[in-house]
């Protein structure tokens, strides 16, 4: 995986050089980069964490200046192991500087980066989502630092005891790598103590904190081939099947529809519960994967893990859901829009779990459409878009969209909806939305396409997905 970009400093190139070639302040620069140690004046030991969504890993590096072409070239390799586990990373950097004029300077810098080991195949993938997020925070640290004028230069000398943004994260998950007490062995190899299996939520939920790093289970389809693949190492799984009150789609009094967050996808993709405005949750529910994933597979372990490619998300932002967390301190509802929080983050805290999941009332009048561009037929999307659209004759009388699998987290654009409501939904007008969402997403390359080509396919997705709800809504008998 290449890490490629650059920036700009208001500062002469001399003054970037001589910070560029402080290997130890470049090093505490790096998100996450701690017990910088100076080995010789060329080569820097360190360590530096991980974190994405669920997999944590903890890399010893050792950090290598090879070539410094003064005035403006550092080339660099860095290597390490993940403690003990097999995990290697290695990567070949170079950091270039242009003077743009005599007061401001270009930081160019490429990072040639290889994973191998457990974080080597699913793992990478999944660093890559974060490489934006990094390379950001790396910016914001080294602006800091080589700006004299800058109020708290963060302390980044080798001695440093100062926690970066990533790591304060990591502190306030009380992550504590290298755990290994209670473990017993399986056919996948260590995995946790053993599988509990709580009567009720309440008990459920006291499992959860009993001890340090145990995290539910619900239908294990994304869960159990992490584990398989050594990717996680929880303390202990709670394991949410079959716990009443956890599954069932109900309507309530006000005609809001809850879900429980055991709900299988394919319970969610058979309800008649979810009709309206609604049956785009349904529609996506049938688009994910395959019957056996759909059989397996649950709605709060899907926004949990919260993959950025899940179809869920985009649905449930376009249907304005409420999602209810319960944990030994009490229930909440966390407004949809606020739960997923970045790439496979959400708002869940440590010992929380999803009990829940409220959408508002349907509207009889309007329908929803989950338009998914894949890869190929069960895979996860591309880019998705989801409509919920009513009309008034020829005229849109509102519409709803959110963009799935192009960014962190789904993207919904009031401005796109508005320039659709009350027009005519021509296909150009269609269009010109699409292209306004396309300009709020920020997508990333990946194996299932570049962002270019996600950015590209946006625009002709929405046009797909609300012709195909205008289609439903003119087939159906007026209300
Ligand atoms: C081959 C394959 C293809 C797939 N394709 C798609 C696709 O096209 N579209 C799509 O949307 N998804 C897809 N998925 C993901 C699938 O929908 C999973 O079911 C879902 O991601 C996880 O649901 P689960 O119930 O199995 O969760 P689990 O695997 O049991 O858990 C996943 C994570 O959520 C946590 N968790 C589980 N339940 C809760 C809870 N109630 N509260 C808090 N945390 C919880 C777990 O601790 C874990 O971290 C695919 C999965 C596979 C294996």
């Amino acid at each position: 995986m290449r890490l490629e970009g650059c920036f700009e400093i208001d500062q002469p190139q001399s003054l970037v050089w001589q910070k560029i070639t402080d290997h130890s302040l470049m090093a505490g620069c790096i998100p996450g980069c701690e017990n910088i140690e100076q080995v010789n004046d060329k080569t820097y030991n360190a360590t530096i964490a991980v974190s994405v969504g669920i997999i944590k890993a903890r890399f010893d590096l050792t950090i290598e200046v090879t070539k410094e072409i003064e005035p403006n070239e550092v080339h660099s390799r860095t290597s390490g192991q993940e403690g003990k586990r097999a995990s290697m990373v290695t990567s070949e950097n170079l950091v270039r500087l242009v003077a743009i004029d005599p007061g401001n300077t270009r930081v160019d810098y490429i990072s040639d980066v290889s994973v191998s080991g457990r974080l080597g195949k699913y793992g990478l993938g999944m660093m890559q989502k974060q490489t934006g997020k990094l390379a950001k925070e790396f910016v914001a640290n080294f602006q800091t630092a080589i700006d004299p004028t800058a109020p708290s230069s963060p302390s980044i000398s080798p001695q440093s005891t100062d926690l970066s943004v990533w790591q304060k994260f990591l502190a306030a998950l009380e992550l504590n790598f290298g755990r290994s007490q209670n473990k017993v062995v399986t056919s996948s190899g260590t995995i946790n103590e053993k599988l509990l299996s709580p009567k009720n939520v309440k008990e459920a939920t006291q499992m959860l904190v009993a001890q340090e790093d145990r995290i539910p289970i619900s239908g294990g389809a994304t869960l159990v081939a992490m584990l398989n693949a050594n990717l996680i190492e929880p303390a202990g799984l709670v394991s949410l099947k079959g716990i009443d009150g956890l599954s069932g789609i109900t309507q309530n009094k006000n005609g809001s529809i809850t879900i429980g967050a055991f709900s299988r996808h394919a319970e969610t993709a058979n309800s008649n519960l979810l009709a309206g405005s609604l049956s785009g949750i349904k529609n996506a529910a049938s688009k994910i994967a395959n019957p056996i994933v759909r059989n397996m597979g649950t709605m709060g372990g899907s926004i949990a893990f919260a993959d950025p490619a899940a179809d869920y998300a985009p649905a449930l932002i376009a249907a304005e859901a409420e999602i209810e967390v319960v944990s030994v301190r009490g229930n909440r509802r966390v407004k949809v829009q606020d739960f997923f929080v970045d790439w496979y983050k959400t708002a869940l805290q440590p010992g929380d779990m999803v009990k829940a999941i409220h959408v508002p009332k349907a509207d009889p009048n309007a329908v929803g459409y989950h338009e998914k561009y894949a890869r190929v037929e069960g895979d996860f999307a591309t880019v998705s878009a989801h409509v919920i659209l009513s009309m008034n004759g020829e005229t849109c009388n509102y519409i709803r969209i959110a963009i799935g699998a192009c960014g962190p987290v789904p993207v919904r654009l009031v401005e796109a909806e508005k320039l659709l409501a009350g027009k005519s939904l021509t296909k150009d007008l269609i269009l010109q939305a699409g292209r306004m969402l396309s300009e709020a997403c920020d997508p990333v390359d990946d194996v299932r396409g570049s962002a270019t080509y996600r950015l590209k396919l946006i625009p002709q997705l929405l046009l797909t997905a609300v012709e195909k709800a205008q289609r439903q809504l003119a087939q159906r008998s007026p209300a």
